[in-house]
């Protein structure tokens, strides 16, 4: 990945995180993916699932019985 922000796991364009595999930011196992929203729409999966998730507020914890 060339550019100016270098990342970590990569090193000559191949990532480390990934097997080894071919750099290609947000693909399935990517440090980006699901923190940043690509053009390929179809590395947004986990993107669009953690807004859904900040979106539905967490169960509230069941409020304890007074004895
Ligand atoms: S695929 Fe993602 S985690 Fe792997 S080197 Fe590229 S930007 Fe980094």
């Amino acid at each position: 990945m060339g550019g100016g922000w270098g990342c970590p796991h990569e090193v000559n364009d191949h990532c480390l995180k990934i097997n080894n595999l071919k750099c290609n930011p947000g693909m399935k196992g990517c440090e980006l993916a699901g923190r940043y929203r690509f053009a390929d729409e179809s590395k947004n999966t986990r993107y669009w699932e953690k807004k859904a998730r900040e979106a539905t507020p967490a169960p509230a914890e069941p409020s304890q019985k007074p004895d």
